[in-house]
Order: structure tokens, then sequence, then C-alpha cells
């Protein structure tokens, strides 16, 4: 049997523990129930004991390879500690990377080449999509997370790029609209204030003060008010929820094509809530990307467009697995089918939705561990 590594998603809320084989079978999978503020000391005995558990139940499968975990904040990956989180108060200066590995040696289980990383949650689940989700295949890689902000991270030759010390991929900070709306992270007109969940409630909210937005108005006075909400409406046909959405996919395109200028990536990957939205986006994202970028047009596949139509059935939360595997699926085979030389014109920019949800994050961190080994 295949050796394998531990990933850990270390969010605020809880704690989840995956084995994975390091050819990308999941052995195990557990959530603990772990108080993160009751202090770094209890979450990570806590979390220890766990991966000893785990490796111990696996350890007839092959050897434990080390672990990675994916924190949500900035990281000092050098150090291994959490330099700033609003989930994890008081962690600031632990050492975090080292008390692990203290943990894990103290039980025997850290030896030869078995590593442990901490990393931001952003770039283990980039890596995590690319490995074993929607860029399967393909190396070089950026990942999107469309959430209350937009969380980003890259990899390059199947490896996280971190940037100088940890702060690359910050595609939500790019600025959109020069004089736009003020972004917590002192700029105005970033990405993220138009192309995330919380600029579709403040869209909404706008368009119902302008009073020209009666179907919005009504469904804000409901309990379940939310981005789902105003997708449902915009499916449905209401004009305003539709232009809130058209504006959501011209800023996201607007950043995305100077993302594929820079950087001439093979794929791009929208993961997070919202990209669930896609069908209300998708349509104004690649028309702006095709303008705005002669990268994008020179390499946008055949059936860029055409795949939003198909998939029409994916519902809201739902990933369109089958669609998007089938399409890199079906580039790849064009690609490796070209000749050499004219496969590297013949390559195609793809731009898609996440396939792993929540477990991108665990997948990559245990990935993460194992390149590191
Ligand atoms: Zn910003």
């Amino acid at each position: 049997m295949p050796d394998f590594s531990i990933g850990v998603d270390l969010g605020g809320t809880n704690l989840r523990i995956a084995a994975v084989t390091v050819d990308g079978q999941l052995l195990d999978k557990v959530t603990l129930n772990t108080k993160v503020a009751l202090g770094p000391d209890r979450t990570i005995d806590e979390m220890c004991d766990a991966i000893q558990r785990v490796s111990t139940t696996h350890k007839a499968s092959g050897s434990f390879r080390g672990a990675g975990i994916g924190v949500l904040g900035i990281i000092d990956i050098q150090a291994g500690t959490v330099r700033k989180s609003a989930n994890f108060p008081g962690w600031e200066d632990y050492p975090v990377r080292a008390e692990i590995e203290r943990r894990l040696r103290a039980c025997a289980l850290l030896e030869n080449d078995a590593s442990v990383i901490i990393d931001n949650d952003g770039n283990v689940a980039a890596l995590g999509e690319q490995w074993l989700g929607a860029a399967r295949g393909v190396d070089n890689v950026a990942i999107l997370t469309l959430g209350t902000g937009i969380g980003g991270g890259i990899v390059f030759g199947g490896k996280i790029w971190h940037g100088m010390n940890g702060m690359a991929g910050e595609f939500g900070h790019v600025t959109v609209e020069p004089d736009g709306v003020p972004c917590g992270c002192g700029n105005r007109g970033c990405a993220e204030r138009y192309a995330s969940a919380s600029a579709i409630m403040r869209m909404a909210r706008e368009a119902i003060a302008s009073s020209e937005a009666p179907a919005l108005a009504k469904a804000a006075s409901g309990a379940e008010f939310g981005a789902l909400a105003i997708y449902n409406l915009a499916m449905q046909g209401d004009e305003p929820s539709r232009r809130i959405f058209h504006t959501f996919g011209r800023y996201l395109g607007m950043m995305l094509a100077g993302a594929v200028n820079v950087l001439n990536l093979d794929a791009y990957v929208l993961a997070g809530g919202v990209s669930s939205a896609w069908d209300a986006f998708a349509p104004t994202m690649f028309e702006e990307l095709r303008q705005r970028s002669l990268v994008y047009a020179l390499t946008v596949p055949a059936d860029a467009l055409s795949s939003n139509s198909s998939e029409k059935d994916a519902m809201w939360g739902q990933p369109p697995l089958r669609q998007a595997q089938g399409r890199l699926s079906a580039v790849q085979a064009e690609q490796s089918s070209a000749g050499a030389a004219a496969a590297s014109m013949e390559r195609k920019t793809i731009i898609t939705r996440a396939l792993l949800g929540s477990d991108a994050g665990l997948f990559g961190a245990a990935r993460a561990a194992v390149l590191a080994g």
C-alpha cells in the first residue's frame, strides 16, 4: 500500500483531519469539535492526538510522510507561526509548527523524511484543486475563492507559489474601480468589493433603496435573504437581480483578465459559495475576459461559452463535477494529441468551477506535507 500523509483544516469553527495516500486516495476523514478559543496549546494537543489516532489506524497502509496544516489567516511559512488571524486571537508568535513537531516526535510518529508544514488555507486549497480537483493534470493554476471576500492561491509547477513572504495571490485586492467602494484593506475599488457575497448584498441594498427593485425588496423582508435568494431571482428573470450578477461578472472578468495577462496559467478555478452562481455571472465574465485580455482571446477554449449553457442543470451548492472534469480532460486530450511543437501554442486557458469544495484544503495540506519532505 502507498504511503500517506495527514491534511488538517484549522478553520474558525472546527478542525478537520484527513489521511490521504501519496497517490490521492482518501483513507479517513474526521471532524473534531475543538474549541479554538481555548488557546493554541489545547487545540494543538487535540489535533496531534487525532493525527496520532488516524495514523495508527492506517499504519498498515504505509509510512506516515507528514502533516500539513491549512490555517485561515496570514501565516509566516518560515517561522511556522500564525502572524495574523481574526479567528485565532492570542496565537500570534505561538510556535505552531514547532509544537506540532514536538508532540508528533514524542509519540514517535515524526521520523525520517516526515515533515510538518503550516500554510494559508487558500494556498492549500489551490494545491488540492490542482492535485485532485478541477485543475487535475495541469501544473500552473490559480484558485479564487468567492465568499464574503475573495481568497486566492497560486500553484506554479505543481507547488504553491508563496511569493517573497507568503503574501502572493491577493486577487481580491486588485483595483478594478479607481474611485470605487472603500475596502477593509485601505484601498478603494478592490475586486472583492464587486465580486463577492458581501458585494451582492451591497448591490441589492442599493437597488432596493432606488425603489426600482420590487422583487428584491419583497425578498429582503424574508428571513432567508442572502446571495442565494438574489441568485434565484436573477435566474427567474428579475431584471435588477440579473444586473447585480452582470456587474459581478464584469468586475470578476476584469480582474481575471489582468491575472491571465500577467500569469498565463493553465487554469483559474473559481471556488467558494458564490461560485455556484456561475450561470448568472459567467456570461458577462467571459465577455469581459475576451475583450480585455488578448492572451485569453488567443487561448480561449472552443467550448468556453457553450460549457456555460451545458451547466444549466448544476444547482447552487452542487459542484458541476462531470462537466468541469470533462471539459478539462477534453482540452488535455486535444493538447496531448497535437504535435509537440504545436502543442504549446494550442494550449487553452481554462476557467472553471472548483470540484472539491471544502475538502480541497484538506487534500492540498496533505499534499504540501509530502512535497516538503
Ligand atoms: Zn482591498
